[in-house]
């Protein structure tokens, strides 16, 4: 499907893109973080893996993946152990919807009609939402109908049968999987040069509250940020999740875009 042109925003001139503008191609941007992974991943791994995938189903689409947005909303104790932890920086909820519709409405202004908003990290989420929700309200003042954008997790188009090879045991929870064996499997199948393979932890799942305690209480998270056990992280399993993911998730884009 790929027609051979960039894929990356960043390593186009600007003719490039502009030449591109024509056949209104889908536009995909990674959002991430910079958020701790546990001892043994870095902590661009929410950004590494969107960017990754987004590049994938670019190149079977003929879309343009926009530069990633690397850094999310604050890490939670029960999907990302929390913020406390050295090295995770975070943005207050304002400034990344703030980000977001700007940079939505300045490939609007460009001309870019269909926008996939391709989620790495949880948190973000209803964040996104606020933000295309705004930026769809901005171009409708601005006399522009015909912006559609889509919202996605990556993880979300995992199927039954991939989540069988990843968890043969079953799977605890998605929010429970930070830094667990899905991320530590797609980070050995891509780049298995930034997993530290001599320190996955394993150990039981962490268990919260139902409630949500302002400050943070401490005591339920594990000291090294993993949510559950990553011990049966392999790269053949991360193989299996882009062999499926990326397609399906193509597909999907395509078939909602010519409907
Ligand atoms: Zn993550």
């Amino acid at each position: 499907m790929s027609d051979g042109a960039a894929v990356r925003l960043a390593d186009m001139t600007w003719m490039e893109f502009a030449e591109r503008l024509p056949s209104n191609p889908i536009v995909l941007l990674p959002i991430g973080s910079t958020e701790q992974h546990g001892p043994h991943l870095p902590l661009a791994t929410d950004a590494i893996l969107p960017e990754e995938i987004a590049l994938r189903v670019a190149e079977r689409i003929g879309g343009i993946v926009a530069p990633t947005l690397s850094y999310g909303y604050k890490s939670q104790p029960k999907t990302g152990g929390g913020n406390h932890f050295p090295g995770t920086i975070s943005l207050d909820a304002s400034t990344l919807i703030a980000l977001m519709r700007d940079i939505i409405n300045d490939l609007c202004r460009h001309g870019i009609r269909r926008i996939v908003l391709f989620d790495g990290h949880m948190e973000n989420q209803w964040f996104i939402t606020e933000a295309a929700d705004l930026a769809i309200r901005d171009q409708r003042r601005e006399g522009v109908n015909d912006v559609t954008i889509l919202k996605l997790g990556y993880w979300e188009f995992i199927s039954a049968q991939t989540e069988e090879i990843l968890f043969p045991d079953g799977l605890i929870s998605w929010a429970l999987e930070h830094a667990a064996v899905m991320e530590t499997s797609v980070m050995l199948h891509l780049r298995p040069d930034l997993v530290r393979a001599d320190r996955i932890p394993d150990g039981p799942p962490a268990a919260f509250p139902l409630f949500d305690p302002y400050p943070f209480d401490l005591r339920p998270i594990p000291a090294h940020g993993v949510l559950s056990s990553a011990a049966s992280a392999t790269a053949e399993k991360g193989r299996a999740v882009l062999a499926q993911v990326v397609p399906d998730i193509a597909r999907a884009l395509q078939d909602h875009f010519a409907a």
